[in-house]
């Protein structure tokens, strides 16, 4: 599938069925698999013969979709996990453990900040935050012996700060560790952040790859052009023998484009088992068999929503990296050509109760913990997910009291904005 666009990938990549087999990828609603000796499975588990033998490391569905992924990302591989949260986790987990540090974008997914600064803390892996428009000194200053990767989000949830990753990639690169980059946002119809040298790119597919609200899910794929083996001294999990798997060493055994994604599967999948269920990934195709489409029309409702808020007076600012007056246009011309993004956010003049109350007036966006659907809906941090913090801490964390985060689905922007003006009339 090499050869073809990015719209022909979405419908087609992945699944490529033979004479007869089914046009749909099968749901293998399987936990294990059946085999003649005991001699063929044992290959499975030596890592010598590839197949399936229980569904919490790999199953085909799963694969099928992962390689669908991979290849509208432009990597060598790819895997599912259960969430969003599991894919970053394995992603920084594979290559960094107890001892090592990892150098991180401070404007990323409340749920990834959390993940980073509390659970891995306490795993023995430390932290330093970044802007995501540090420039290439300050970037350096953030290095240490232990850095073992660098980890920033294209479009950060909820901030909407767009991250400049050619900067961050060139920094990684320097100190001879690699790139995470979550791209959940944009999605790889509009970023591919391998292009702008990331390795590793992660996602959250419960967003727009679903795009439906119907499954929790994430995944994980390598760009398969990192040189683990340049820089053995750092990633030992990957350049020397794994004795959990006979002394297997996996850049040895699966080369740059298989050994990361393998050793996720083989000790990581294994060992914690956050598998997405093959009935999700077959919903999670589903969803990926229209994102060329449904993306442009998110960005479409994005960008007019953002230009009547920003002329509206009860509005005191717009955050919408496609208006010329954000502080990440220049940056989102370059990495997001053709749009970012259905996500905006904007602030109420009135503070939170302005922000209640226009909310509760809105009839087509409906109020949930949610984004990237197909559905329009809104949230307003102060009054949900940021509830405890006073005025004050509000204001340290960059979200004003009146912030509300508005995704526009893929209703009809007449009616979108109709919907706002006849709620903001109060
Ligand atoms: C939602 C989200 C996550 C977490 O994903 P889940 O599927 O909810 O676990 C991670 N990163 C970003 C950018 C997100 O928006």
């Amino acid at each position: 599938m090499d050869n073809y666009k990015i719209n022909t990938k979405c419908v087609q990549a992945g699944y490529r069925p033979g004479n007869g087999e089914p046009r749909q990828i099968p749901i293998i609603q399987s936990t294990t698999f059946k085999y003649d000796t005991s001699e063929d499975m044992g290959k499975l588990f030596d890592l010598q013969a590839t197949g399936y033998f229980y569904t919490r490391l790999q199953n085909p569905t799963n694969d099928f979709v992962a390689a669908k992924i991979a290849a509208l990302e432009g990597g060598s591989a790819a895997m599912l996990t259960s969430s969003g949260q599991a894919a970053n986790f394995f992603a920084i987990f594979n290559i960094c453990e107890c001892g090592g540090h990892i150098v991180a974008s401070s404007s990323i997914y409340g749920g990834t900040f959390n993940l980073i600064a509390v659970t891995l803390k306490k795993m023995g892996i430390s932290v330093t935050f970044v802007s995501p428009t540090a420039s290439e000194e300050e970037l350096d200053k953030a290095f240490q012996e232990n850095t073992k990767a660098v980890f920033g989000e294209t479009i950060a949830n909820p901030a909407l700060t767009v991250l400049d990753i050619e900067t961050y990639a060139k920094a990684a690169h320097k100190h001879g560790v690699p790139l995470i980059i979550d791209n959940t946002f944009p999605t790889p119809v509009n970023c591919r952040p391998i292009e702008w040298g990331a390795d590793i790119v992660t996602h959250s597919t419960t967003k727009y790859m679903d795009g439906h609200g119907a499954g929790v899910g994430g995944a994980i794929v390598d760009s398969g052009k990192f040189d683990w083996m340049a820089h053995k001294e750092k990633f030992p999990g990957l350049c020397t023998p794994d004795e959990s798997y006979h002394g297997i060493t996996y850049v040895e055994q699966f080369g740059l484009q298989g050994a990361f994604i393998t050793k996720c599967t083989a000790q990581l999948m294994r060992d914690f088992g956050c598998i997405q269920s093959p009935q999700n990934a077959f919903l999670l195709n589903l969803g990926l068999e229209s994102l060329h489409v449904r993306m442009p029309r998110h960005v479409e409702n994005g960008q007019a929503v953002a230009e009547f808020l920003s002329s509206h007076p009860k509005i005191e600012k717009v955050n919408y990296s496609g208006l010329k007056s954000d502080k990440y246009y220049a940056l989102a011309q370059k990495y997001l050509p053709n749009g970012g993004c259905g996500v905006v956010s904007f602030e109420i003049k009135g503070g939170r109760h302005a922000a209640e109350e226009f909310m509760k007036r809105l009839k087509l966006a409906a109020i949930e913990t949610h984004v990237a659907d197909a559905r329009t809906c809104c949230l307003c941090p102060s009054t949900s997910t940021h509830r405890q913090l006073t005025d004050e801490q509000l204001v340290a964390a960059g979200i004003p009291a009146g912030l509300v985060r508005l995704s526009c689905g893929l209703e009809d922007k007449e009616d979108l904005i109709n919907d706002l003006k006849q709620a903001l009339d109060f």
